[in-house]
């Protein structure tokens, strides 16, 4: 930490840190793009992961055409991987990432705010948080509150706006390369537990303050460091 500052409020993103809904969301990217003639894999599906649907749609299509993506075509492919997500999950809910459900509760039990940043659009989880996670939420930053989403910092920055703490008091915890980015530019500290098929050095690169390999060390860590205000 930059100062003895306590962390009062940890930011959660939501795919691959709450939900294991990485791999059905990059089965769901690579038919929906597939089908509609754009070239995509699992594997760009977990370096994009953070944008919203839009913009990871966008990228793609000006890496391929140099321009931006009609929006007819946005919405288009957005619905059909939406879609697909909701039929690979067979109308239910993605599991959570093993060990999430302790590390909130530690957090909540020891006064310290829980708080959900996400780039996501997909209604069925955004819905499903104050239930699925008991109540533990302060509040949630999804693709409905922020105009750019991320790696841009607006929506980490919003998080903490709305928290009203110092940035020195909060923390966020993402497995994302573009997600780390987003909270690093946001000059947020930043945990990355790596829940994906990514080597630990795409998160390092992006400048996590610290990598883990599952939420257990992630746990072990809040409860050793002495970091939290508890
Ligand atoms: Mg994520």
């Amino acid at each position: 930490m930059v100062n003895s500052q306590k962390i009062r409020a940890v930011f959660f993103d939501q795919d691959g840190v709450l939900f294991d809904s990485m791999p059905c969301h990059a089965k769901a990217w690579e038919m929906a793009m597939n089908e509609n003639g754009v070239p995509y894999t699992a594997m760009d599906c977990y370096r994009n992961e953070g944008r919203t649907g839009p913009g990871v749609i966008n990228e793609i299509y000006q890496r391929l055409h140099g321009t931006d993506a009609p929006q007819e075509l946005i919405d288009h492919i957005y619905d059909t991987k939406s879609n697909y997500f909701l039929q690979l999950n067979k109308g239910e809910l993605p599991a959570l990432i093993p060990g999430v459900r302790d590390v909130l509760q530690y957090l909540h039990k020891n006064g310290i705010q829980c708080w959900v940043v996400t780039g996501s659009g997909q209604r069925n989880l955004i819905n499903s948080l104050n239930n699925t996670f008991d109540g533990v939420f302060t509040g949630i930053i999804s693709a409905f509150d922020v105009k750019y989403g991320k790696p841009n910092p607006e929506p980490y920055l919003k998080a903490w706006e709305r928290s009203g703490f110092k940035k020195e008091e909060c923390m966020v915890v993402e497995n994302a390369p573009l997600g780390t980015r987003a909270a690093k530019a946001a000059g947020l500290f930043t945990c990355a537990v790596n829940t994906g098929i990514l080597p630990d050095s795409d998160l390092e690169a992006e400048h996590a303050d610290k990598v883990f390999p599952n939420m257990a060390a992630l746990l072990k860590w809040l409860q050793d460091s002495a970091i939290l205000s508890v």
